[in-house]
């Protein structure tokens, strides 16, 4: 089993400065603010300056627009200094114009399909796996959407005139599957594509490079890293962030003040985490493989996973998610997730602690059947614990 080296053809002066972007992307001003640490802003309400000039603000908040300056927030569901921190961190590190964020993953989602349909091209085109929750909106049409489920070497066939977007996941939740990114814009043409980085995280892959229109992430994942904030975010262009604003600020997604302060926070270690993180998992990837219990391992890192070499060119690196498939199906499964003693059974992903979970069964159980992964599948997060350690439990669990 070859685990494929991380980062081997990617320029280490581009990884320095996404270390130093991690650390102080948001903070520019703090030294003028005479503060080390961003001010927590709490304030639902501000003080306006006028009728007048309150209004004009108003307005231009509720349609999408930034403010003119402090005394024009008006609001916090319009506008907060911390969520601003956070999302122009977030733009940063994806090397994308902007972001906006929003109170969860699925509110950052929720927010473009609506936007989609708003502009009249409700018609998504996407590509399986996704997550279970995006599979399931999706599906289930609720937000005004139509849905063509598509190979991603089949995209362009599948659109049409009102496809609004091409929603695509790299890695993808919770098989890991890769998707090369400029095949899919190269298809895709004119629409916009979404693509869910919260797997890589902007450390091991920018979407932006190769022309994704927008960059999603569960911040509640790496991002915040510790399993305590809530959060989701899209990085994109000016046109798309005015779009997205003027949703949040009508339909009230907005991400809390506090949960943007952690998740700020958060970036700070996330290129020193997904690291750390990796080398585990790409440790734990190649002894399963070798286990005889395991059926088979699913990780960016291990070759025929990753046939046409994403990793390494597309990718700076496989990550630590990956999957294993037990050949007792269900019941082995559940046996062997209730048997870790140090990982937690538990969903989420991309924290400090390393978790595993039952796709089938939990993330993915609103999947239709035909798509739906496999029973005897685990999904195993890493995290920052003694390899060894997580390897004793795993070893043990499985017998
Ligand atoms: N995208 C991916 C890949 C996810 O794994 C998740 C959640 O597990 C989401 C989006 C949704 O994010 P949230 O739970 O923050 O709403």
């Amino acid at each position: 089993m070859t685990i494929v080296a991380a980062a081997l053809r990617f320029d280490p002066g581009t990884m320095t400065r996404l270390d130093t972007h991690a650390v102080h992307a948001g903070r520019e001003d703090l030294v003028a603010l005479g503060v080390h640490v961003p001010p927590l802003d709490l304030s639902t309400t501000y003080p306006l300056p006028s009728v007048d000039g309150g209004g004009a603000a108003y307005e231009q908040l509720a349609t999408g627009g930034r403010p003119e300056g402090v005394d024009s927030l008006v609001y916090q569901r319009l506008w907060n200094p911390n969520v601003d921190r956070f999302e122009r961190a977030v733009a940063e590190l994806e090397d994308l114009p902007g972001a906006v964020a929003f109170a969860t993953g699925m509110a950052a989602l929720s927010a473009v399909l609506v936007a989609a349909v708003a502009a009249g091209r409700p018609h998504v085109v996407a590509v399986r796996p996704l997550y279970g929750g995006t599979d399931h909106v999706l599906a289930t049409g609720l937000l005004g959407t139509r849905v063509t489920w598509a190979r991603a070497d089949r995209i362009a066939e599948a659109i049409e005139p009102e496809t609004g977007l091409v929603v695509v996941e790299t890695p993808a939740n919770p098989t890991v599957d890769l998707v090369d990114l400029d095949a899919v814009v190269a298809q895709a043409g004119e629409v916009p594509v979404l693509v869910d980085n919260t797997f890589a995280t902007p450390v091991l892959q920018r979407p932006g490079a190769h022309g994704a229109a927008l960059v999603l992430h569960s911040a509640t994942k790496f991002m915040g890293g510790h399993g305590d904030a809530m959060g989701g975010v899209v990085a994109a262009g000016e046109a798309w962030q005015v779009r997205l604003r003027q949703v949040r600020a009508l339909t009230g997604g907005l991400l809390h003040p506090r949960a943007a302060y952690d998740l700020h926070r958060g970036l700070q270690t996330l290129p020193l985490r997904v690291r750390a993180q990796q080398e585990s998992a790409a440790v734990l990837a190649g002894r399963l493989a070798e286990h005889p219990a395991v059926a088979r391992v699913l990780y960016p890192g291990l070759k025929e996973c990753d046939p046409t070499g994403l990793v390494g060119t597309q990718m700076s690196g496989p990550g630590s998610l990956l999957a294993f498939e037990l050949p007792g199906g269900h019941a082995a499964a559940a046996r062997t997730a209730q048997a870790c003693r140090l990982i937690t059974h538990a969903v989420s992903l991309g924290g400090v602690d390393t978790l595993i979970q039952h796709p089938a069964g939990l993330t993915h159980r609103p999947v239709e059947a035909a798509a739906r992964p496999g029973e005897g599948l685990l999904r195993l997060s890493v995290g920052l614990e003694d390899v060894e350690d997580l390897w004793a439990d795993l070893e043990h669990a499985l017998h």
